[in-house]
């Protein structure tokens, strides 16, 4: 009897995995390379909605676990993860230089925004107006990660890469069967994938679709990310990760002319320079229509339950979403009323 089955292991299913090693727990992960949102997600972290400038919600004590949690994973495999790298803001005006003034005054965001103007001058890029630092960012290069904690997965025995099939699992009082498997408990994990899901079709949850592409760009010289209208990454080697678009009617994964028109547009509303696209991925992101993650227990089967809607923040939700979790199944701790399933009880 394993203690777990969980279903997904992108950002949801890793984080919940490690949470389960963290206090011992065994359990058996599903994954069938069905979704690719962790796979090419661009993995920054930014405490603030630059555009509404207003904080994440929780991010300081999301970043307070995601840190030492990525470290733990980077100390295990012997791999770098997580790399600490400023995000600048351009301005395109005298304006969004005081709007940028008044928005580190508020006491939330003062953490994260640095109230000096940077003058870096970097080839290939005009910015008269100079750029604003936002503080405690960075990006999870969350592709390795992906690849290694998998391996690492099956080098346990952990990893089944099986379609996990719906019809098969039996419900029982105190446990549950899955055809050869028995566990006490299973979570869902499986981002957009959980459309599929007969168990959870009762919440609002959705899909944003977004495109990026991997860019060689030979006469740039970033070494921050910027941010304007799409975020550019510098990967080392000239190669720049750019992103990304949302889009809300499309839910498949394929790349689309639409968006590679968009994001070269955008590019060149900042780049001087030519440039060459070198990769275009899409995925659909895990959205919920208010914004927050789903987390908590199936309305009948107390044995079931759900780590998902992680949205557009994955990198920063994971670790803290899989705790919380962790602590309502195992611990009794109530979930924060904004991240739990009933919210949409009777609705
Ligand atoms: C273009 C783009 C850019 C992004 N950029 C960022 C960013 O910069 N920062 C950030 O924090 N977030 C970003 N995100 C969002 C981030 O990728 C997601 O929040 C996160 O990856 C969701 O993780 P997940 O584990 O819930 O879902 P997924 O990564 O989709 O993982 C779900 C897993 O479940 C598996 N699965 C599904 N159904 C089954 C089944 N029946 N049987 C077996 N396995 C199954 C799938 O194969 C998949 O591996 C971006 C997303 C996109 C698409």
């Amino acid at each position: 009897m394993q203690d777990y089955i969980i279903v997904g292991s992108g950002l949801a299913g890793i984080a919940f995995a490690e949470t389960l090693l963290q206090h011992g727990k065994s359990f058996v992960v599903f994954d069938n390379h069905s979704q690719n949102s962790t796979q090419i997600a661009g993995g920054l972290y930014n405490p603030v909605i630059l555009k509404r400038f207003s904080e994440v919600w929780n991010a300081k004590s999301q970043l307070e676990v995601a840190t030492p949690f990525y470290k733990t994973i980077e100390q295990k495999l012997q791999i770098e993860l997580d790399f600490k790298i400023p995000i600048y803001r351009k301005f395109f005006s005298v304006e969004e230089q005081n709007n940028w003034f008044t928005a580190s005054d508020k006491p939330s965001l003062a953490p994260f925004l640095s109230n000096k103007i940077i003058h870096k001058s970097y080839k290939s890029i005009d910015a008269p107006f100079g750029y604003g630092e936002v503080l405690q960012t960075g990006y999870v290069d969350t592709k390795i990660l992906l690849a290694n904690y998998h391996q690492y997965l099956k080098a346990n025995n952990w990893l089944d890469e099986n379609t996990f099939d719906y019809n098969e699992l039996r419900v029982l009082d105190n446990h549950i069967e899955y055809q050869n498997l028995k566990a006490k408990r299973i979570v869902f994990a499986e981002g957009f994938g959980m459309h599929s899901n007969p168990f959870f079709k009762h919440l609002p949850w959705d899909g944003t679709k977004g495109e990026l592409f991997i860019i060689k760009a030979d006469d740039l010289d970033l070494d921050v990310i910027v941010n304007t209208s799409v975020f550019i990454l510098p990967l080392g080697n000239k190669l720049y990760k750019v992103g990304a678009t949302y889009h809300w009617e499309d839910k498949t994964s394929t790349p689309t002319e639409e968006a590679k028109k968009e994001l070269i547009e955008r590019i060149k509303e900042i780049l001087l320079c030519d440039f060459e696209i070198v990769e275009h991925f899409a995925g659909v992101r895990p959205t919920v229509k208010d914004r927050r993650p789903l987390l908590g227990t199936h309305p009948k089967y107390k044995n079931i339950h759900i780590l998902n809607g992680l949205g557009t923040r994955g990198v920063m939700l994971a670790p803290s979403m899989a705790i919380d979790l962790y602590d309502f199944i195992e611990n009794d701790k109530p979930l924060d009323k904004s991240i739990d399933i009933n919210r949409f009880k009777n609705k």
